[in-house]
């Protein structure tokens, strides 16, 4: 079996030398052992770094061929390097591992992983099984970004990040999500296909810093939201909906407080057309929020369906 990792890099200097040297230590026992071909391959992706880690994957191929590179013209972001690499080497490989450069994701899942993979799983997770390691910060907050997922309607695997298996197969079907915006843990579900989890600890960045400071995690939570579900605008019409029935209980207020007559002239007119106009509006946002969550769906040019098997008669 061919195996390919793909590590997007983004000014990683820090822990190249040290990932570089574990990965290909890990290789080498997999090899070994005959759990992957010898023409299996660790590719790192230049995320456009601002620093040596082109020069450093550079002289790592040349050192090695065992480790290839491929570099992007410029920063363009974690998903989409990650993307870029696992599109290069679809063809090529028998499946790919996806994994950061800081290898806080065990690698020791990879044997996992793989045996995973002989017995005919298509997409392997990999799960987070404690985030002791976590700071406090990053451990709520990411808890906190699985539960937000999940209740805004995105479909994706508790504690898993981009640490995945996939087969051949399963790279070719994710090849015809068309989306600019990407939010690859919310699409590989919907690729479908038979699949499992493994399940690991995940440990501390050895050196270097991380790459997602709180502002780039909220805008990728955003991403990740919209651009997966059009829930958010069907909260609007719901609102609406609310506002427009509240309008109602104004209405009986409003009558049973003229009825008793402690009211000033015109009162009742003015509280209730600010709440039932207030809820016509809304939900007209709603309705039309609905119409443009269609046109932003068609507009992504998703595949309808993948098919897996036919049976024919040859
Ligand atoms: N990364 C990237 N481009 C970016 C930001 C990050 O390719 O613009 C890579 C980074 O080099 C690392 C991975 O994405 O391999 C995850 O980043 P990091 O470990 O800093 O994130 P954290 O683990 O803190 O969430
Ligand atoms: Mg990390």
């Amino acid at each position: 079996m061919k195996l390919y990792l793909v590590i997007p890099c983004y000014n990683e200097e820090a822990v190249l030398p040290e990932t570089s040297k574990r990965l290909r230590e890990k290789y080498d026992a997999l090899m070994g052992a005959g759990k992957i071909g010898a023409d299996s391959k660790i590719v790192f992706v230049n995320d456009g770094s601002k620093d040596r880690t082109w020069e450093m994957i550079c002289e790592l191929h040349r050192a090695n061929p065992v480790f290839r590179g491929i570099c992007l013209s410029r920063n363009k972001g974690h998903q989409n390097a990650l993307m870029a690499g696992l599109m290069t080497v679809k063809d090529e490989c028998d499946a790919a591992i996806s994994l950061d450069a800081d290898l806080q994701d065990d690698i020791n899942a990879i044997d996992a992983m793989v045996d995973k993979y002989t017995e005919g799983y298509e997409v392997v997770y990999g799960v987070r099984s404690s985030r002791k390691k976590d700071t406090f910060f990053k451990r709520t907050t990411a808890q906190g970004f699985y539960k937000l997922m999940k209740g805004m309607g995105v479909e994706t695997v508790y504690n898993h990040a981009d640490y995945r298996l996939m087969s051949r197969r399963a790279l070719e079907a994710l090849s015809e999500f068309d989306e600019v915006n990407l939010f690859l843990r919310g699409i590989v579900p919907l690729v479908g296909f038979k699949s499992t989890e493994v399940t690991y600890e995940r440990g501390e960045r050895f050196a270097g810093e991380s790459k997602y400071p709180l502002k780039k995690m909220i805008a990728f939570a955003m991403e990740g939201i919209t651009s997966m579900s059009i829930k958010p605008i069907r909260m609007i019409a719901t609102l609406g909906m609310l506002v427009f029935l509240a309008s109602i209980g104004v209405l009986i207020y409003s009558i049973v407080r003229k009825i008793m007559g402690d009211t000033v002239e015109g009162w009742a007119f003015l509280a209730v057309s600010i709440w039932a106009l207030g809820g016509v509006q809304l939900l007209a946002i709603g309705v039309i929020g609905e119409y443009i969550g269609k046109i932003y769906m068609e507009t992504k040019h998703r595949p309808k369906y993948i098919v897996s098997e036919y049976l024919t008669d040859d």
